[in-house]
């Protein structure tokens, strides 16, 4: 089992760890110590202490900003495919240090060992990604009206981008935002979950270390500031941030786009999701009940993506259920770091408790648990939050059903006609992830058309969890509308500048206005 002290070195901490306290800040480069409260941390695996954390100060937060802006005033006129460059060269040393990064999140997230290395795996890819991109930011040309004029248009960066991520993606979120920001021409400051302090120090210690071989880039690129919803509001209020880019709840987006929205800025938001898959007749159950259990029970509940509903038809309900139920039972619970696990703990015991409050709301609003839900801690030999993710049958899409608790609920629902079904997935406040298990074209094309799934992510005989870097991601109604990663997401890190060239020796006005 690994522990904190074996990573301190393949991934370049120990300079930053001053006795048993981890910095408050890295902006620059520099690590910042200020005479702030510092918080104790501990893996959610088995409460093992990780030292104290401080918190960013108010001038912290100035510092960094005021740094992100004088870096961007160089990094916006380096050509984007060296800035792609430079990102080619992050790629280079996440791969080096992928298995000691991927163990550091399993230790602070708890997620098990081979989806911490998906996660790392994630930024790996949308390098690549960036760095095609890097040569391909382009706009269009467009037909002017007037003669001897050319009306184009150019994006170009837009300034530096405050990124608030939460506990759940410690790495992934933040490299889908830094490297395509990084591409693009801007700079980044990094607010993380104080629950991933660490993940992210060690994430900005690669980026630092491309940075120092590599002339072009000014140290000020990135920069790190630790703590909780002061630091993230201080982003958001100021004017200097052109985007803040927010990943975690419904309620912190709700906080951090207002804030945002009362100085004009822009914001993007992710927050969460109550993800449905639909279960048809012609299903091919044996891949279907791969998808559902991986979805609902894989990351212990705690992915924006978690499928939390499950429609099926009445007549294939019972037969589902069973074979939900014989699969569940197969899960191995317990310490991430053994590889036969694949659940792990929730993040902490106030998870816990938001769990058994849950179930307890779904039986008295007429649901009835068919497996699981138990606090299995006491079992674990490790010592954190552990549960047995659970199964409960619902007659109704009721209150509880449409909030999205995160952890590894998952509520059966049935249904007759497909219109039904699709009515039901519909019927809640968020709009991220959903999916159908059909082999019926008319079935598919009905759920991933006009009237069907209204989320930003709409799958068929895949589950809800799981998407790759080259799509856009991210979904509709309370989950925040906004779009990361892949496609033509990069367009929100840009600025577009319209223009019109006159090349004549008139000046003809548009709409033939005589003046
Ligand atoms: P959270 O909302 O508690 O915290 C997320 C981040 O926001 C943290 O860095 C936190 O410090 C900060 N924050 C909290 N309140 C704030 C405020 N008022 N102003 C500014 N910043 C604030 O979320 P969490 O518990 O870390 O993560 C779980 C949630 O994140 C779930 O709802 C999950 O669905 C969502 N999530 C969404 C996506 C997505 O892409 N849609 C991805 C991952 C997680």
């Amino acid at each position: 089992m690994h522990t904190l002290e074996q990573l301190l070195a393949p991934l370049g901490l120990a300079d930053w760890r001053h006795g048993d306290t981890w910095p408050a800040a890295i902006i620059s480069g520099q690590a910042h110590y200020p005479p702030t409260q510092s918080n104790a941390l501990s893996s959610p695996i088995d409460q093992a202490g990780h030292g104290m954390l401080l918190t960013a100060s108010q001038s912290d937060s100035e510092h960094a900003i005021h740094a992100a802006s004088q870096a961007f005033a160089q990094w916006r006129c380096v050509p984007s495919p060296l800035r792609g460059e430079l990102v080619r060269r992050i790629a280079v040393l996440v791969r080096e240090r992928k298995q000691a990064l991927a163990t550091l999140i399993t230790l602070e997230s708890g997620k098990i060992g081979s989806e911490a290395a998906g996660e790392v795996q994630e930024w790996i890819d949308i390098c690549d990604f960036a760095v095609g991109l890097s040569r391909q930011l382009y706009g269009q040309t467009i037909a002017s009206e007037r003669p001897s004029h050319r009306l184009m248009e150019q994006w170009l960066p837009l300034g530096p981008v405050g990124v608030i991520s939460a506990f759940n993606f410690p790495v992934a979120v933040w490299a889908w935002n830094a490297m395509l920001a990084l591409v693009c021409g801007d700079t980044v400051i990094w607010k993380p979950s104080a629950q991933t302090p660490l993940t992210a120090l060690a994430a900005s210690r690669v980026v630092l270390d491309a940075i120092a071989d590599f002339p072009a880039a000014p140290v000020g690129l990135i920069s790190v500031l630790q703590g909780d919803a002061d630091i993230g509001q201080q982003l958001a209020g100021d004017r200097r941030l052109p985007l803040i880019s927010a990943t975690g709840s419904v309620r912190m987006g709700r906080a951090v786009a207002q804030t945002v929205a009362a100085r004009l800025g822009r914001s993007l938001l992710e927050l969460g999701g109550n993800n449905a898959a639909i279960v048809t007749p012609s299903a091919d159950l044996d891949l279907a009940l791969r998808g559902i259990v991986f979805g609902a029970a894989g990351t212990c509940g705690q992915r924006c993506t978690t499928l939390r509903r499950l429609i099926v038809h009445e007549s294939i309900a019972d037969a589902l259920t069973t074979r939900l139920i014989n699969a569940y039972a197969s899960l191995k619970i317990g310490d991430p770091r053994d590889p036969a696990v694949l659940v792990g703990p929730l993040i902490n015991q106030r998870a816990l408790t938001a769990m058994q409050h849950a179930l307890a709301s779904a039986v008295a609003q007429g649901g009835h648990t068919l497996y699981g839900g138990e606090n299995v801690s006491e079992q674990v030999p490790a010592g954190g939050s552990y549960v047995r993710p659970a199964i409960v049958s619902m007659l109704a899409q009721s209150a509880i059903v449409r909030e999205e608790t995160f952890a590894p609920i998952l509520y059966l629902l049935r249904y007759s006609h497909l219109d039904e079904a699709i009515a039901l997935q519909n019927a809640v406040p968020q709009g991220l992830s959903s999916a159908i298990f059909t082999t019926d074209l008319r079935e598919m094309e009905a759920f991933i058309g006009p009237a069907g799934s209204d989320c930003g992510i709409a799958n068929v005989n895949a589950g809800t969890s799981g998407a790759e870097i080259g799509g856009a991601f991210g979904g509709e109604k309370d989950t925040g509308g906004g779009r990361e990663s892949g496609s033509d997401s990069w367009k929100a890190y840009m600025r577009r500048s319209t223009n019109t060239i006159n090349y004549g020796s008139g000046l003809p006005l548009a709409q033939g206005v005589q003046f």
